[in-house]
Protein backbone atom coordinates (compact mmCIF):
# COMPACT_ATOMS: atom_id res chain seq x y z
CA UNK A 1 0.00 0.00 0.00
CA UNK A 2 1.58 3.52 -0.59
CA UNK A 3 2.75 5.37 1.97
CA UNK A 4 0.49 7.64 0.97
CA UNK A 5 -2.49 5.93 2.32
CA UNK A 6 -0.83 4.59 5.97
CA UNK A 7 -0.79 8.29 7.00
CA UNK A 8 -4.64 8.69 6.92
CA UNK A 9 -4.57 10.72 3.24
CA UNK A 10 -1.55 13.26 4.71
CA UNK A 11 1.16 13.28 1.90
CA UNK A 12 4.55 12.54 3.45
CA UNK A 13 7.08 14.62 0.94
CA UNK A 14 9.15 17.60 0.76
CA UNK A 15 9.37 20.03 -2.20
CA UNK A 16 11.84 22.90 -3.75
CA UNK A 17 11.67 24.95 -6.39
CA UNK A 18 13.73 27.74 -7.88
CA UNK A 19 14.17 29.32 -11.19
CA UNK A 20 17.13 31.30 -12.32
CA UNK A 21 17.12 33.84 -15.44
CA UNK A 22 20.87 32.85 -15.96
CA UNK A 23 23.75 34.68 -17.28
CA UNK A 24 23.11 35.92 -20.58
CA UNK A 25 18.94 36.38 -21.43
CA UNK A 26 17.30 39.85 -20.42
CA UNK A 27 13.87 37.76 -19.36
CA UNK A 28 13.41 34.82 -17.57
CA UNK A 29 10.38 32.77 -19.07
CA UNK A 30 10.40 29.88 -17.41
CA UNK A 31 7.52 29.88 -14.53
CA UNK A 32 7.11 26.69 -12.12
CA UNK A 33 4.49 26.20 -9.18
CA UNK A 34 4.15 23.53 -6.15
CA UNK A 35 0.02 22.93 -5.90
CA UNK A 36 -1.93 23.81 -3.90
CA UNK A 37 -0.37 26.80 -2.92
CA UNK A 38 0.76 27.36 0.78
CA UNK A 39 -0.36 23.64 1.47
CA UNK A 40 0.30 23.40 5.27
CA UNK A 41 -1.78 20.37 6.04
CA UNK A 42 -1.50 17.71 3.38
CA UNK A 43 -4.05 17.71 0.67
CA UNK A 44 -5.14 14.60 -0.70
CA UNK A 45 -3.96 16.16 -3.75
CA UNK A 46 -0.51 17.51 -5.01
CA UNK A 47 0.56 18.80 -8.86
CA UNK A 48 3.84 20.31 -9.78
CA UNK A 49 4.83 22.15 -12.91
CA UNK A 50 7.65 23.89 -15.03
CA UNK A 51 6.98 25.03 -18.01
CA UNK A 52 9.37 27.36 -20.74
CA UNK A 53 7.78 29.89 -22.49
CA UNK A 54 9.07 31.21 -26.14
CA UNK A 55 8.73 34.00 -28.16
CA UNK A 56 9.33 37.72 -28.29
CA UNK A 57 7.84 40.20 -26.77
CA UNK A 58 7.50 39.17 -23.37
CA UNK A 59 5.10 36.45 -25.15
CA UNK A 60 6.75 33.39 -23.82
CA UNK A 61 6.66 34.46 -20.38
CA UNK A 62 3.42 35.34 -20.59
CA UNK A 63 2.57 31.73 -22.24
CA UNK A 64 4.82 29.37 -19.28
CA UNK A 65 2.69 31.33 -16.47
CA UNK A 66 -0.33 31.34 -18.28
CA UNK A 67 0.00 27.71 -18.15
CA UNK A 68 0.74 27.47 -14.98
CA UNK A 69 -1.98 29.18 -13.67
CA UNK A 70 -4.22 27.75 -15.52
CA UNK A 71 -3.41 23.89 -15.15
CA UNK A 72 -4.06 23.42 -12.02
CA UNK A 73 -7.14 25.76 -11.67
CA UNK A 74 -8.34 23.08 -14.24
CA UNK A 75 -7.29 19.94 -12.61
CA UNK A 76 -8.30 20.53 -9.14
CA UNK A 77 -12.01 22.16 -10.25
CA UNK A 78 -13.09 18.22 -11.22
CA UNK A 79 -12.27 16.05 -8.76
CA UNK A 80 -14.68 13.10 -9.08
CA UNK A 81 -12.66 12.30 -12.62
CA UNK A 82 -9.78 10.22 -13.61
CA UNK A 83 -6.78 12.19 -12.96
CA UNK A 84 -5.48 11.18 -16.23
CA UNK A 85 -8.82 13.04 -18.33
CA UNK A 86 -8.14 16.00 -15.95
CA UNK A 87 -4.47 16.75 -16.46
CA UNK A 88 -4.93 16.02 -20.14
CA UNK A 89 -8.02 18.90 -20.23
CA UNK A 90 -5.98 20.67 -18.05
CA UNK A 91 -3.30 21.04 -20.79
CA UNK A 92 -6.20 21.25 -23.75
CA UNK A 93 -7.37 24.32 -21.66
CA UNK A 94 -3.91 25.86 -21.36
CA UNK A 95 -3.38 25.75 -25.14
CA UNK A 96 -6.60 27.37 -25.63
CA UNK A 97 -5.71 30.17 -23.79
CA UNK A 98 -2.31 30.59 -24.95
CA UNK A 99 -3.29 30.26 -28.35
CA UNK A 100 -6.17 32.27 -28.26
CA UNK A 101 -4.08 35.21 -26.89
CA UNK A 102 -2.25 35.46 -29.98
CA UNK A 103 -4.07 33.82 -32.78
CA UNK A 104 -3.81 36.36 -34.76
CA UNK A 105 -0.29 36.06 -35.28
CA UNK A 106 1.87 34.47 -38.01
CA UNK A 107 2.80 30.77 -36.09
CA UNK A 108 6.21 31.30 -36.64
CA UNK A 109 5.89 33.92 -33.94
CA UNK A 110 3.50 32.63 -32.00
CA UNK A 111 4.46 32.65 -28.37
CA UNK A 112 4.41 28.88 -27.19
CA UNK A 113 5.36 26.94 -24.19
CA UNK A 114 6.64 23.11 -22.92
CA UNK A 115 4.81 21.99 -20.07
CA UNK A 116 5.86 19.55 -17.67
CA UNK A 117 3.55 18.39 -14.90
CA UNK A 118 3.91 16.11 -12.57
CA UNK A 119 0.08 14.87 -9.69
CA UNK A 120 -0.24 13.24 -7.13
CA UNK A 121 -3.51 11.61 -6.72
CA UNK A 122 -5.30 8.68 -4.65
CA UNK A 123 -1.80 7.52 -3.75
CA UNK A 124 -0.56 7.07 -7.32
CA UNK A 125 1.70 9.50 -9.61
CA UNK A 126 0.72 10.44 -13.03
CA UNK A 127 3.16 13.00 -15.52
CA UNK A 128 1.88 15.24 -18.54
CA UNK A 129 3.53 16.58 -20.95
CA UNK A 130 4.88 18.64 -24.01
CA UNK A 131 7.63 19.92 -25.31
CA UNK A 132 11.54 19.46 -24.43
CA UNK A 133 11.60 20.23 -20.31
CA UNK A 134 11.94 16.60 -18.43
CA UNK A 135 10.66 14.83 -15.75
CA UNK A 136 12.98 12.07 -13.90
CA UNK A 137 12.66 9.96 -11.51
CA UNK A 138 15.63 9.07 -8.80
CA UNK A 139 15.25 5.72 -6.81
CA UNK A 140 17.65 3.14 -5.31
CA UNK A 141 20.44 5.51 -6.76
CA UNK A 142 19.43 5.78 -10.47
CA UNK A 143 18.03 8.22 -12.23
CA UNK A 144 15.34 7.89 -14.89
CA UNK A 145 13.47 9.61 -17.30
CA UNK A 146 10.20 10.05 -17.54
CA UNK A 147 9.07 11.97 -20.22
CA UNK A 148 10.26 12.44 -24.11
CA UNK A 149 11.52 14.80 -25.84
CA UNK A 150 9.05 16.33 -28.08
CA UNK A 151 12.15 17.91 -30.68
CA UNK A 152 13.01 17.10 -33.97
CA UNK A 153 16.55 15.91 -32.87
CA UNK A 154 14.87 13.48 -30.65
CA UNK A 155 12.71 12.11 -33.11
CA UNK A 156 15.38 12.08 -35.17
CA UNK A 157 17.14 9.61 -33.21
CA UNK A 158 14.07 7.42 -32.62
CA UNK A 159 14.49 7.00 -36.44
CA UNK A 160 17.65 5.20 -36.61
CA UNK A 161 18.80 8.75 -38.32
CA UNK A 162 20.78 9.91 -35.63
CA UNK A 163 23.25 8.35 -33.03
CA UNK A 164 22.69 10.00 -29.31
CA UNK A 165 25.56 11.29 -29.53
CA UNK A 166 24.79 13.58 -32.69
CA UNK A 167 21.89 14.06 -31.03
CA UNK A 168 23.28 15.73 -28.15
CA UNK A 169 25.82 17.98 -30.40
CA UNK A 170 22.96 18.78 -33.41
CA UNK A 171 23.19 22.38 -34.05
CA UNK A 172 18.98 22.44 -33.87
CA UNK A 173 18.61 20.22 -30.70
CA UNK A 174 16.31 23.07 -29.31
CA UNK A 175 13.86 23.04 -32.10
CA UNK A 176 10.61 21.23 -30.87
CA UNK A 177 8.01 19.32 -32.45
CA UNK A 178 5.13 20.27 -30.34
CA UNK A 179 4.79 23.15 -27.66
CA UNK A 180 1.63 24.50 -25.59
CA UNK A 181 -0.27 27.35 -27.23
CA UNK A 182 1.02 27.19 -31.06
CA UNK A 183 -1.59 25.21 -32.71
CA UNK A 184 -5.45 24.97 -31.98
CA UNK A 185 -4.86 21.39 -30.70
CA UNK A 186 -2.17 19.64 -29.43
CA UNK A 187 -0.86 15.94 -28.39
CA UNK A 188 -0.41 15.58 -24.66
CA UNK A 189 1.77 12.81 -23.30
CA UNK A 190 -0.25 11.59 -19.64
CA UNK A 191 1.04 8.22 -18.01
CA UNK A 192 0.58 6.63 -14.89
CA UNK A 193 3.76 5.85 -13.42
CA UNK A 194 2.60 4.06 -10.38
CA UNK A 195 2.81 4.51 -6.46
CA UNK A 196 6.04 6.35 -5.06
CA UNK A 197 8.11 4.55 -3.40
CA UNK A 198 9.42 5.97 0.53
CA UNK A 199 12.27 7.84 -0.54
CA UNK A 200 11.62 8.39 -4.05
CA UNK A 201 12.57 11.71 -5.47
CA UNK A 202 11.13 13.42 -9.10
CA UNK A 203 13.04 16.31 -10.35
CA UNK A 204 11.08 18.71 -13.02
CA UNK A 205 13.30 20.91 -14.91
CA UNK A 206 13.81 23.16 -18.24
CA UNK A 207 16.51 22.71 -20.55
CA UNK A 208 18.36 25.27 -18.90
CA UNK A 209 19.68 21.99 -17.04
CA UNK A 210 20.80 20.40 -20.03
CA UNK A 211 24.29 21.60 -19.59
CA UNK A 212 24.29 18.78 -16.70
CA UNK A 213 24.68 15.11 -16.61
CA UNK A 214 22.36 12.71 -15.70
CA UNK A 215 25.08 11.62 -12.88
CA UNK A 216 25.19 15.24 -11.56
CA UNK A 217 21.86 15.60 -11.29
CA UNK A 218 21.33 12.39 -9.28
CA UNK A 219 24.06 13.15 -7.27
CA UNK A 220 22.65 16.68 -6.37
CA UNK A 221 19.29 15.61 -6.18
CA UNK A 222 19.91 12.83 -4.08
CA UNK A 223 22.06 14.42 -1.05
CA UNK A 224 20.39 17.91 -0.76
CA UNK A 225 17.05 18.97 0.60
CA UNK A 226 14.49 19.60 -2.29
CA UNK A 227 15.10 23.76 -2.01
CA UNK A 228 18.81 23.17 -1.66
CA UNK A 229 19.00 20.93 -4.46
CA UNK A 230 16.94 23.47 -6.63
CA UNK A 231 19.64 26.11 -5.94
CA UNK A 232 22.53 23.78 -6.52
CA UNK A 233 21.04 22.89 -10.18
CA UNK A 234 20.76 26.52 -11.17
CA UNK A 235 23.98 27.59 -9.89
CA UNK A 236 26.03 25.01 -11.82
CA UNK A 237 24.10 25.58 -14.88
CA UNK A 238 24.95 29.52 -14.38
CA UNK A 239 28.82 27.72 -13.69
CA UNK A 240 28.79 26.10 -16.93
CA UNK A 241 27.27 29.49 -18.46
CA UNK A 242 23.53 30.35 -17.76
CA UNK A 243 22.96 30.89 -21.13
CA UNK A 244 19.07 30.04 -20.88
CA UNK A 245 16.68 30.16 -18.26
CA UNK A 246 17.11 27.26 -16.03
CA UNK A 247 14.18 25.95 -13.53
CA UNK A 248 13.76 23.16 -11.20
CA UNK A 249 11.33 21.37 -8.65
CA UNK A 250 12.59 18.67 -6.53
CA UNK A 251 10.16 16.72 -4.91
CA UNK A 252 11.10 14.40 -2.03
CA UNK A 253 8.72 11.10 -0.49
CA UNK A 254 9.61 10.73 3.04
CA1 LIG B 1 14.82 27.03 -22.14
Amino acid sequence: MPLWFKKKHRTLLRTGGHSDIGLVRSENQDAYGCFPEGASDAPPERLFIVADGMGGHTGGRQASRLAVATIPAVFFAHPGLPPEDRLRRAFLDANARVYGQSRALDERTRPGTTCTALALSGGLLYTAHVGDSRAYRIREGRIDLLTTDHTLVEQLRRDGLLTPEEAQRHPRRNVLNRALGVHETIDVDVDGIGPPASDDRYLLCTDGLATLSEDELLEIVSSLPPQEACERLTALANERGGRDNATAVVVHFL
